[in-house]
């Protein structure tokens, strides 16, 4: 219940610093990259408050440098995870007992803590660790991850005021209880934010959590382990645990405590845990609440009405901003033949701007991709379509991974909308475009709506109204963030409450009430009085 005389004010988005030249932020920013890369650290797993060493060691390096090592991580297996489900186990009733606003009070601080006095570290930390702009890592590692802190607090004081109607003669109430276990929290390289979030969000409705990081992205994700120390995070409440998928996932989905899985990664992964649970469903104390995000095959779609000025930014910055690596990112396009002709021009002169390269050099645009497993994947799509009579490269294709994992933004123009391009996630810089003839509008809303099995998100483009009306009603089904007249990424917490439905996932969404509904079960309470 609400402590009458605790209030948490509604909080207002982070602002973000630019990093403009000669800024004081752009010093500070450069001296902090020029001190984690002077110092190699060990990030040991975390199990019960103790930092732990394991006899598997794995480098960490720089995506956009790999011979550069930012230090090494310990792999956890069987041994480790079984440490942590009893540390959780140990710590879960006493964090459970402790009153709301004892838990929202850490989760507060740490968010002054990432935007304060660690600003600078978190930034620079996903730089260097998951090849960002300093913007692309300011709006998220700093001001996404504050915001999730911040906001969630502030919708879980919103959530346990929400109380049944009692007539006379009776008090009745609900009680919002965590779950019964563990919460097994399975985070993504591409966010920062994600990564805190995952484990975070069910651990402040009171729930323990086990973390398994993504490994190529552990740098950041270490340092939010430090950040909720220093916040006074009780030991045992989130437990942290490097390692590889199977060799963490399996001991963990065999768990009786297990009692949630809070996910980001790819749909192959997620089907597969949501298989091994329902494999175990015998073994667990209650049954697991199983959120996830996954992937995505983010169309943008313009109507002959379309501003093309506004249509090249969006597909620019949609499709390339962090390479591509969003699970938001546009990967294919559909334009009328009216315009494509303009939208061609101003297209390929504004991406000949677009510069990639060392993140460390601030004028990039874009950095690497995230390592040799992703370059990988991203450059046989490139290579396919060289090799290919039905799609044609328009820009890009070029390709590098001597230094860091480097791709140039890519175009490719698709000759059947069923091209493999328009059709399968890449998670890298190339976008897709197939030409539509104008009189086949309808039809290729269609196209768009069944072409992929994704329903992430998605953007469109038209002046006129009753044609914006028709598109959206035609795509209801097709993106759980859908975009007017805008690229179809960076939600904001509290602003764009973040997920999607078909093979993107349970659309439990991120950056809302709705998500944090999931960690909690509800006793219903009815008292004669
Ligand atoms: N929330 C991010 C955005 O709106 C994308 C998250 C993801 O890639 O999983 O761009």
């Amino acid at each position: 219940m609400a402590n009458a005389f605790f209030e948490i004010r509604e909080p207002e988005n982070e602002s973000y610093n630019s990093y403009a030249p000669g800024t004081p932020e752009r010093k500070k920013l450069r001296e902090e990259i020029d001190r984690l890369k002077g110092q190699e650290i060990e990030i040991p797993a975390i199990i019960g408050g103790q930092k732990i060493k394991t006899d598997h060691q794995q480098d960490v390096v720089m995506p956009h440098n790999h011979q550069h090592t930012l230090g090494s991580v310990h792999l956890c297996g069987e041994k480790e995870v079984e440490m942590a489900i009893e540390a959780s186990q140990q710590a879960r009733r006493e964090w459970a007992d402790l009153p709301w606003e004892e838990r929202a009070s850490i989760f507060l601080k740490a968010a002054d803590l990432i935007t304060g006095p660690y600003r600078y570290t978190m930034n620079a930390a996903t730089m260097l660790g998951q090849s960002k702009t300093p913007h692309q890592s300011e709006i998220e590692a700093v001001g996404e991850l504050a915001d999730f802190l911040r906001f969630n607090a502030y919708y879980l004081q919103q959530l346990y005021r929400e109380q049944p109607y009692s007539p006379d003669g009776m008090w009745n109430r609900m009680e919002y209880r965590p779950l019964e276990g563990f919460i097994f929290a399975v985070t993504p390289f591409n966010f920062t934010a994600i990564a805190g979030n995952l484990p975070l969000a069910p651990a402040l409705c009171g729930n323990v959590s086990l973390w398994k990081p993504a490994t190529s992205s552990i740098y950041s994700s270490y340092f939010i382990m430090k950040v909720l120390h220093e916040a006074g995070m009780p030991e045992g409440v989130i437990n942290f645990l490097p390692g590889n998928g199977a060799d963490v996932g399996n001991p963990v989905v065999e768990s009786e405590h297990l009692a949630g899985l809070h996910f980001t990664g790819s749909t192959g992964t997620f089907q597969h845990l949501w298989k091994s649970i329902a494999d175990n469903i015998e073994t667990y104390n209650t049954y697991p609440r199983i959120v996830g995000e996954t992937g995505g095959k983010d169309f943008i779609f313009a109507h002959e009405s379309a501003d093309v000025d506004a249509l090249v930014v969006a597909a620019i910055r949609a499709a390339y901003e962090y390479q591509g690596q969003k699970c938001s990112a546009a990967s294919r396009m559909y334009i009328p033949e009216s315009i494509w002709g303009s939208f061609r021009e101003k297209f390929l002169e504004e991406v000949q701007k677009v510069k990639y390269g060392d993140v460390e050099d601030f004028s990039n645009f874009m950095g690497a991709v995230i390592d040799q497993k992703a370059f990988n994947t991203i450059t046989s799509y490139i290579d396919y379509v060289q090799e290919s009579d039905d799609g044609e490269i328009l820009f890009g294709g070029n390709y590098d991974d001597s230094e860091g994992y480097f791709i140039e933004p890519t175009l490719v123009l698709a000759r059947d909308p069923h091209f493999k391009t328009m059709e399968e996630e890449i998670f890298g810089p190339v976008l897709t475009v197939y030409v539509y003839e104008d009189d086949q509008f309808e039809e290729t809303l269609q196209l768009c709506d069944t072409t992929s099995p994704y329903g992430l998100t998605g953007a469109i483009f038209a002046r006129d109204r009753y044609v914006l009306k028709k598109m959206s009603d035609k795509l209801r089904q097709a993106a759980g963030n859908f975009y007017i007249n805008d690229k179809p990424t960076a939600a904001i917490v509290n602003q764009q409450p973040f997920g999607g439905a078909r093979k993107s996932g349970t659309n439990d969404k991120a950056g809302s009430a709705a998500n944090l509904m999931r960690w909690m079960s509800m006793r219903s309470i009815k008292e004669t009085t």
